[in-house]
């Protein structure tokens, strides 16, 4: 393994060589559903919706420090505590909410949904967390160390993909890499296990399990809320195959457009408010759902009009378990993170009160949180907002940072020199709702990618991402069930700042551990 620190990895690559390996990760990408549907460049007029192609990905997994992974894969169920605590906190999220809505409608319109059911009285306690932490490895002269880029508690996208990749790799170290003229260095790869896919099934499951049977003698099931023209749709699919077949019993799972939410269900007018799923194929099965795992409703653009709102509120006023509830979404605002971060200003070294308030501050735990933490600073009118300010605004203190709004799914953030001029557009009083973060800068690497037929080759940055799952009591606070669910690693070009598989940024890969 030593070979790989050697700068012998990847292998070199004779045109041959390289042409076979395309060949074997285009065949086996298709066979194994490694896929995505193609984008519309490449799809052409598929007006019939039958094409799908291989996800990008590395020729190789990339090499990543063991110690970090371990870390990461270690630290993740008490992540899963601290989000669930935290979207527990009602009075908490709503200082957060507070700070950032005055400049982001589509929060405080969040915020509104959860104010309405509110009002009425939640029926459902139990909430459901599928949530994955990204990581990237930060060389601090000697160290390495795991630096948090973003906690996500909606919509977690690629756990489907990624068990397939790691198992790509494993059949390309067995019986690819060998063939190489230069392979020493790509045979006894350490390749872990990564069960991303069933692990976030039994999440579900677990939700499903905890609903327990209809009381109208419906059958229940699982929905899928989706974005329409979804080109992720085989990651999600690997979801509900692996979770349809869990278990002792099979559970039903539906995909349904987040815009249709009003046209194919109801909820039932009895105190308990069942959610009532008709199936569109064939009206005289209604289903009681027991999950709703939303996979859309992340972003502004999936509420075109007042009724994409109020799909969401009878998602939520429901008696559905909610993956996630709004609460559990705004737990995942960048703002939360930062203010999870940052120190006191009377005392930089201490454990900051908004952390301290949900972990006790002395336990290991809390500083194996800290120890993953990077500097991240408010935008508002605290001494510490008005240092970043100064950052932000400096075209030289700039370059180090990257500007976040409370957004998710990738393409919404300003990275280094963009970062004046933007601030420039945006009126003062609405700075509070972005949050500064450092740009954490890893040890330069190279891979060759695999996108759309093509191979680009150079250096390239990783990205690792922990999933976790939570099931929990909102009222009581009884943990259900709370387990790590396998990882994510997202490679990309060392020119690009975001990251995004699905956005187009990123590709996937696997670890090879060193
Ligand atoms: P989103 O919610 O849109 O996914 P992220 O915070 O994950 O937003 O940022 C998108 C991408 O930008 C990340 O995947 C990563 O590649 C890059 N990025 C974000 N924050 C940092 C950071 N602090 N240091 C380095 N890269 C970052
Ligand atoms: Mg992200």
């Amino acid at each position: 393994m030593s070979s790989i620190t050697q700068g012998s990895y990847p292998p070199v690559l004779q045109d041959a060589e390289r042409e076979r390996l395309v060949q074997v990760v285009k065949d086996w990408t298709v066979a194994h559903g490694l896929t995505v549907r193609p984008p519309p460049a490449i799809a052409g007029n598929d007006t019939e919706g039958i094409l799908a192609t291989s996800a990008p990905v590395t020729l190789f997994p990339s090499p990543f420090p063991k110690s970090c992974f371990e870390e990461a894969k270690a630290i993740q169920t008490t992540y899963n505590e601290l989000y669930a605590l935290i979207s527990r906190d009602e009075e908490f999220l709503t200082e957060m909410v507070k700070e950032v809505a005055g400049g982001d409608e589509f929060i405080a319109n969040l915020w509104n949904v959860h104010l309405r059911v509110k009002k009425e009285g939640y029926v459902q306690n139990l909430a459901l967390g599928l949530f994955r932490s990204d990581y990237m490895v930060h060389q601090d002269d000697a160290s390495l160390q795991i630096k948090q880029v973003e906690f996500n508690t909606i919509a977690s996208s690629f756990g489907g993909l990624s068990t397939q990749t790691s198992l790509l790799h494993k059949h390309l170290a067995q019986h690819e890499y060998p063939l190489l003229s230069s392979s020493a260095s790509a045979t006894n790869l350490d390749l872990p296990s990564n069960d991303s896919a069933a692990g976030l099934a039994a999440g579900l499951r677990a939700a499903f399990d905890a609903y327990g049977p209809s009381t109208f003698g419906h059958p229940t099931c699982v929905l899928f809320l989706t974005q329409s023209g979804e080109r992720n749709v085989f990651d999600q699919r690997h979801l509900e195959y692996a979770l349809s077949s869990s278990g002792s019993s099979q559970v039903p799972v539906f995909r349904l457009p987040f815009s249709e939410i009003l046209t194919h269900t109801t909820i039932s007018s009895t105190p308990e408010r069942q959610l009532l799923y008709t199936l569109p194929s064939n009206p005289s099965l209604i289903y009681e759902v027991a999950v709703v795992y939303l996979r859309a409703g992340y972003g502004p653009g999936d509420y075109v009009s007042n009724q994409d709102w109020e799909a969401r509120y009878q998602i939520e006023r429901s008696n559905a378990i909610c993956c996630p509830t709004v609460l559990t979404q705004l737990a995942g605002m960048k703002k939360v993170q930062q203010v999870l971060a940052t120190p006191e200003e009377s005392n930089t070294n201490s454990v900051p009160s908004a952390l301290a308030k949900f972990m006790s501050p002395t336990s290991s735990k809390t500083q194996q949180l800290l120890k993953t933490f990077t500097n991240i600073y408010p935008l508002d009118t605290s001494a510490s907002g008005q240092h970043a300010r100064s950052l932000a605004t400096s075209a030289t203190e700039c370059q180090k940072y990257v500007m976040k709004p409370q957004r998710e799914g990738g393409g919404n953030n300003f990275y280094r020199s963009s970062i004046p001029e933007q601030l420039k557009k945006i009126p003062e009083e609405h700075w509070n709702s972005f949050i500064l973060m450092e740009i954490i800068e890893p040890p330069a690497l190279t891979n060759s990618i695999l996108r759309n037929g093509n191979v680009e080759q150079g250096g390239v940055i990783c990205e690792l991402g922990v999933y976790g799952t939570c099931l929990w009591d909102q009222k009581t606070g009884e943990v259900k069930h709370n387990e790590e669910a396998g990882y994510l690693l997202r490679t990309k070009g060392d020119k690009s700042e975001e990251g995004g598989v699905a956005a187009g940024y990123g590709c996937m890969d696997s670890v090879a551990l060193v």
